[in-house]
């Protein structure tokens, strides 16, 4: 995994800052620091020790207020943001992506601090992809335009792809810095302002790139982000009558909550929410490739994804042998401190942790065969052993629930068919694996399975080129590509008398 995460990043990995100051811990509003309304701060905590880090200004519904106002101001006619040229526009997120990219070591070594990912994953997976989402939608801001419509009659008719306006943006904390790249690259690619709030678990580096917009040359109010708790500032942004829309990633519960709020003025609503996605082993797949991937495609940043594989679906004939192969390689994962050279680091916080190791009594209790680890490691921070788990039934906890967590659920199967249905019963429909030598079993497999992403012979291959996004309770809509420019636009038709017509 290492090695595949080390060729998205652009730059050789320099070592760590064990332990990067604290530069912005404030609301960030019209471009300025502001300390919350209330006098109220929030601690934020190391999860590899369980120690302070700093404390934050705790945003709720009045810094919300302000940062609408600021937001709507800076969208007024005439306002420095609305007569930037598209190209200036990307120009901005160009010099964000490259203001980053300056600061890629100190972010990534921030990323680590406040989340407890190993480094190696903020510096090349983490930052590196949030720096290209940033390029892509640079190059995207002049270039998603209407068209010219011939209709009937002595008219000209033209569309435009206009700004929605007040975009809210509530982000979780297993992504902090890649969250907010999908949010803010397409938002501001196509000129809207933002009223973004971020998790309370991982306030840092979301507050540093605040800053970093303001020296790359957004004008003020453009970008508003608030540090501060989901059912204080975050409801407080999906309410607001001034946000006409609201992007979301996180729990589905939640999201279920946004989407309810979202409904008093209409906003537009798009969610990325939670997942329980299969990942379909057959019997002819190459079983060393099978096993690493599968692995990865749980462990990967201590199985805190939405779209981890967290159902491995295994075909009876190579059903044994792929369950002791999974239990010797997570017995080989290495877990410490993320700022060491490890594949895993502690879980984000106390209330995940409490969690995860709740979900794993529950797979012992509901008689599932555990094979590997199952415990807390060492007596400091939110370390889990990684834990695999064999003969998981449909009907198990472990097995519908999402555990956001290091442990692997492994199912047998016997037929295609009985595997797509199987693989499908879920309220969740968000991503899917499917390993096989075999291009036929691939296309029914991947046609069949419902999920917003399917991967054939890899698991979680992200580009900010291609879109992402859940059928059925894993969300609305869809983020990234260009696909994900039409939840941030508005699209005018506009038709204009011509005079006599002459063709
Ligand atoms: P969450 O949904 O509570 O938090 C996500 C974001 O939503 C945070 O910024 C939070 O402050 C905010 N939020 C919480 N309540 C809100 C409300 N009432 N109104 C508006 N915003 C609100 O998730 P969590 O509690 O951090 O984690 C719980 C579970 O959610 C995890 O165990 C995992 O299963 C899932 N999760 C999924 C993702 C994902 O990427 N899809 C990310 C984080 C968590």
């Amino acid at each position: 995994t290492v090695s595949a995460l080390r060729a998205l990043s652009t730059a050789a990995q320099p070592a760590p800052i064990e332990n990067p100051e604290v530069k912005h811990t404030k609301i960030f509003i019209n471009n300025e620091w502001h300390n919350s309304t209330s006098g109220k701060t929030f601690q934020t905590i190391n999860p590899a020790n369980e120690e302070i880090i700093a404390e934050i200004q705790e945003g709720d519904k009045a810094d919300v207020e302000k940062a609408v106002q600021a937001a709507q101001h800076a969208f007024r006619l005439g306002a420095p943001w609305r007569q930037m040229d598209a190209s200036d526009r990307g120009r901005c997120l160009y010099k964000l992506a490259d203001l980053m990219e300056r600061d890629q070591q100190y972010l990534a070594s921030l990323e680590t601090l406040d989340n407890g990912k190993p480094y190696s994953a903020s510096f090349n997976a983490d930052l590196a992809l949030a720096i290209k989402c940033y390029r892509y939608y640079a190059g995207w801001a002049d270039k998603h335009y209407g068209q010219t419509i011939p209709i009937d009659g002595p008219f000209f008719s033209q569309t435009r792809h206009e700004p929605v306006g007040v975009c809210g943006q509530i982000i979780p904390w297993n992504f902090p810095v890649l969250m907010q790249a999908w949010k803010l690259g397409p938002a501001l690619a196509t000129g809207n302002v933002v009223v973004m709030k971020l998790a309370e678990q991982t306030p840092l580096t979301g507050l540093y790139i605040a800053e970093l917009t303001k020296e790359a040359g957004f004008p003020p109010g453009v970008v508003n982000i608030i540090p501060g708790f989901g059912p204080t500032a975050g409801a407080a942004i999906a309410n607001h009558p001034g946000v006409e829309k609201v992007a979301f990633t996180g729990s589905t519960e939640v999201g279920k909550i946004i989407q309810r709020a979202a409904a008093q003025n209409l906003k537009r609503v798009t969610l990325e929410l939670g997942g329980k996605s299969p990942n379909i082993i057959l019997k002819d797949a190459d079983l060393d490739k099978a096993v690493e991937v599968a692995h990865s495609g749980l462990f990967f940043n201590m199985g805190q994804c939405c779209c981890a594989g967290s159902r491995v679906m295994v075909e009876e004939a190579i059903y044994d042998e792929f369950v002791e192969r999974s239990v010797e390689r997570a017995k080989k994962r290495t877990v410490g401190n993320p700022f060491q050279d490890v594949e895993q680091g502690p879980q984000v916080d106390r209330a995940q942790f409490d969690k995860i190791l709740g979900l794993i009594k529950a797979g012992e209790v509901e008689g599932a065969k555990l094979g590997f680890g199952g415990k807390r490691m060492g007596d400091k921070g939110y370390y889990i052993e990684p834990t695999v788990f064999a003969d998981v039934s449909d009907d198990m906890r472990i097995c519908r629930e999402e555990i956001f967590g290091p442990v692997l659920a492994i199912q047998k199967f016997k037929t295609l068919e009985e595997v797509a249905e199987r693989a499908n019963n879920s309220r969740y429909g968000l991503a899917a694996g499917i390993f096989t030598q075999d291009i036929e079993k691939a296309n029914y497999l991947s046609h069949a399975v419902r999920g917003g992403t399917v991967w054939v012979n890899c698991y979680n291959v992200f580009s900010c080129m291609t879109p992402f996004g859940g059928f059925k309770e894993s969300g609305s809509g869809r983020e990234l590509g260009s696909y994900g420019l039409n939840a941030y636009t508005e699209v005018k038709t506009i038709t204009t008398y011509i005079g006599a017509k002459n063709s």
